[in-house]
């Protein structure tokens, strides 16, 4: 039985015993303890979670390189078939992964559909391309005819993997699934609010054909078992707050191991004069609350033409007010609640600060807890000044703040202020778009839409420039960081520093001749 099956659709009915002891037997775990995990829904509590020791990650990295030799042997076409069941498999069992995505989560259920698309569209885009971005390629020798090179992208051998809570389906399946498909394995470390879901997505990866040893699971806090994973991993991908990425990224350079850090942002809007300001104040709302603000790339500055700031204000105040909140397992919530308390008090906290900093409330302002224990309101500054936290702090909650332009030039250099370069996202007339995208400092840029026209194109790389982050994942830049480039050079007739016979004056005298002539051959 599905746990959507399971009525009635309470949070503590729907995750029986039966099924948390299923998922909790894929974490590596001798130590006893557990931890009791709260459903951010209605705060009751969701399920005991073991937590793993660090003779358990060891012992989940010990089993990892020995099923990692065995998994980089495998055909491309054999983990092309299981990264094709395996999307499959996710939209098979959507509801149940959306129940559990809700209830550890707290978003709405549209919201939480974004993370089963998301893994669909991954796993397909790399059982696509897989073949194209991992075979041997042929390069140009030093010297033509008698130099030539192959590279080939070795995995790295095992990754550790540490995912988040907010999106804990799809930054926990998707970004393991270029490393697998590259023929690594992985130790992995799920939030510790979050681990229900990310092990339901183990479970299909185990059902659509990977071994189960290439993908160890290991639970508890990151500042014990996520440290233990960075001491033992080839290769680190994290996603979660620029603190924590700077503290990992350290942790990284003293073994000399590369990472890919996904991290915070601090998202612009701007909204060009061409924009259509309804078309604009709709994006924006879908922008900035998507999973209640809890997204990497949410947008919570947005730039508006003093011209056109009054008419955009009422469209998407209007907009904003007329949302649903809610914490029901249907599709009737356009926004769910916060994830934590912790989250709750930094909303509430931004908010009262940039109040007390002279700004006014245009929407929300509230805490709702009618509705669930960490439920706040969507919600619209205006008047924001420097001094306060949320200006160019990360909120990471629902709260957006409007800020007038006069010219265009202005707008970009208020989207480049700060510290951060996740994303950005422009409205107005594309081939004016177009020319003001590259001037943002952003490693994403969304025209007409505020984050999935590029988050969710799986070919296009994703990541942040700035203190948003190193490296990219998605693209073939997302698999390609989970290998070793290996050039093999074969050199033919004679050694490249010429025929023994010669003297060395005479072949760098040849040599000079030749090259003076690959100078002038186009292809060379
Ligand atoms: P966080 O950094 O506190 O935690 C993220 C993960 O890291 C968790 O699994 C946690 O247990 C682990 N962790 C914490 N301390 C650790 C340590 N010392 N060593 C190893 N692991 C450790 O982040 P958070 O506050 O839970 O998540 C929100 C942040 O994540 C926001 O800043 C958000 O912008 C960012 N985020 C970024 C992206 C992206 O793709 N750029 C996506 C989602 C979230």
């Amino acid at each position: 039985m599905s746990v959507a099956e399971a009525a009635p659709k309470t949070t503590s009915s729907l995750v029986t015993p039966e099924r948390v002891a299923e998922l909790t037997a894929l974490i590596r775990t001798t130590s006893g303890e557990t931890r009791t995990t709260i459903s951010p829904m209605n705060g009751e509590p969701v399920a005991e979670i073991p937590v793993s020791s660090i003779a358990d990650v060891e012992a989940a990295f010990a089993a990892a390189r020995t099923a990692q030799e065995a998994w980089s042997k495998t055909s491309l076409r054999e983990r092309k078939k299981a990264l094709l069941r395996l999307h499959d498999l996710v939209l098979e069992h959507q509801d149940e992964l959306m129940d559990l995505i809700q209830i550890e989560s707290g978003k709405s259920r549209a919201h939480a559909f974004d993370e089963i698309a998301h893994v669909a569209l991954t796993a397909r885009f790399y059982a696509r391309r897989l073949k194209k971005q991992l075979k041997p390629k042929r390069r140009n020798g030093a010297l033509p005819l008698l130099t030539s090179v192959t590279v080939i992208p070795q995995p790295k051998g095992v990754v550790g993997l540490i995912s988040p809570w907010n999106y804990p389906l799809t930054m926990a399946v998707s970004d393991g699934i270029p490393a697998v498909a590259a023929g690594n394995a992985i130790v992995h470390k799920p939030d510790s609010q979050s681990p229900l879901i990310a092990l339901a997505g183990i479970e299909l990866m185990r059902k659509a054909g990977f071994p189960a040893e290439i993908w160890q699971v290991v639970s508890g806090a990151g500042s014990v078992v996520g440290t233990a994973i960075i001491e033992r991993a080839d290769y680190i991908c994290f996603t979660g707050s620029t603190a924590t990425g700077k503290l990992i990224a350290q942790q990284a350079a003293a073994r000399l191991v590369s990472c890919s850090l996904e991290l915070g942002g601090k998202n612009p809007m701007i909204v060009l004069p061409s924009a259509n300001i309804n078309k604009a104040a709709a994006g924006a709302v879908e922008a900035c609350f998507s999973s209640a603000g809890q997204l990497c790339v949410s947008i919570e500055r947005l730039y508006v033409p003093e011209e056109k700031y009054e008419e955009f204000k009422t469209a998407f105040v209007t907009r904003v007010e007329h949302l649903a909140l809610g914490a029901a397992l249907d599709w009737d919530a356009d926004i769910g609640s916060l994830v934590s308390q912790s989250q709750l008090e930094t909303v509430t906290a931004h908010v009262k600060d940039a109040v007390a900093n002279g700004a006014t409330v245009l929407a929300g302002g509230k805490g709702r807890p009618d509705l669930g224990p960490y439920f706040y309101e969507p919600t619209v500054l205006e008047g924001v000044t420097e001094s306060a936290e949320c200006f160019a702090g990360e909120t990471f909650g629902p709260l957006a703040s409007l800020y007038p332009y006069k010219t265009t030039e202005d707008a970009v250099a208020l989207a480049n202020g700060g510290e951060y370069g996740l994303n950005a996202s422009l409205w107005g007339k594309p081939r004016e778009a177009k020319a003001i995208a590259s001037r943002i400092k952003a490693g994403t840029v969304n025209i007409n839409e505020g984050f999935s026209a590029t988050f969710g194109s799986v070919d296009a790389p994703m990541g942040g420039m700035r203190q948003s982050g190193l490296g990219r994942r998605q693209g073939a830049e997302g698999i390609l960081r989970y290998t070793e480039p290996q050039s093999i050079g074969v050199q033919r007739l004679m050694p490249m520093n010429g025929p023994s016979a010669l003297q060395a004056r005479t072949w760098a005298k040849l040599l000079t001749v030749g090259l003076k002539v690959l100078r002038r051959t186009p292809r060379a």
